[in-house]
């Protein structure tokens, strides 16, 4: 996958799709999931949405190169309340929204615990971005975005951004970015089995006759 990939948003669905990724999205209360959630699938904000009690999906699909993607996105609940009974949507996810509101320190301090959370419930495999969302409130900002790009990096993670459910800045990009990766992961794995179920038929013993 490149950046010349030609990829699309879908409003509606055109065909089966060819695959399904689970995101998941978790972090505190109030940073903005629900919101960052609302604004992929509908491209709409509004200020206030009902507390996410356990988990909510929603689903979107997008088009690369001609394949239809879809994209199960699960919102989490970020009250304590709900944390033994939230993990169980954990399992199974490609990927994992990480955010915190860049004009809260303590959501970002947070971090680690949701980080462990992650690693507990999910295979090591998973894509976790980190997200600093709340951007357009630049001037209550108290997480750099230096602080952010270093959590990325010391903790390894997929990518880092700093997105804006209220203006839109950043969140359609960061599930389009997502897809691409899964999907291009999943095309190489297809590839890589298709190549070796070859070989393993050209080193099968020839039958010679009858025995
Ligand atoms: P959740 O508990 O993490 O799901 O948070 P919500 O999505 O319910 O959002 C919590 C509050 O933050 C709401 O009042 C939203 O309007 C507000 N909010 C969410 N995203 C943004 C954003 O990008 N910018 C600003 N300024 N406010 C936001």
């Amino acid at each position: 996958m490149t950046d010349t990939d030609k990829c699309e948003v879908l409003k509606t669905v055109e065909g089966i799709p060819e695959v399904l990724f689970k995101i998941i999205v978790v972090g505190e209360a109030s940073v903005g999931k629900s919101c960052i959630m609302v604004r992929a699938v509908k491209d709409e904000y509004k200020d206030n949405y009902e507390v996410t009690v356990g988990a909510e999906s929603s689903t979107f699909f997008i088009k690369i190169n001609g394949n239809i993607v879809q994209l199960q996105i699960w919102d989490t609940a970020g009250m304590e309340k709900f944390r033994s009974m939230i993990k169980v949507f954990f399992a199974g996810s490609h990927c994992a929204l990480l955010v915190y509101d860049i004009t809260r320190k303590e959501t970002f301090e947070k971090l680690d615990v949701w980080l462990s959370m992650l690693k507990e419930t999910t295979t090591p495999d998973i894509k976790i971005v980190l997200v600093g969302n709340k951007k357009d409130n630049d001037k209550e900002r108290q997480v750099t975005y230096e602080q952010g790009k270093q959590y990325e990096q010391q903790n390894g993670l997929f990518d880092f951004v700093e997105t804006s459910a209220k203006t839109g800045e950043g969140v359609i990009n960061t599930f389009i970015k997502v897809a691409k990766a899964l999907f291009a992961e999943k095309q190489h794995v297809n590839s890589k089995d298709e190549g070796d179920t070859k070989k393993l038929e050209q080193a099968k013993p020839k039958k010679k006759g009858c025995c």
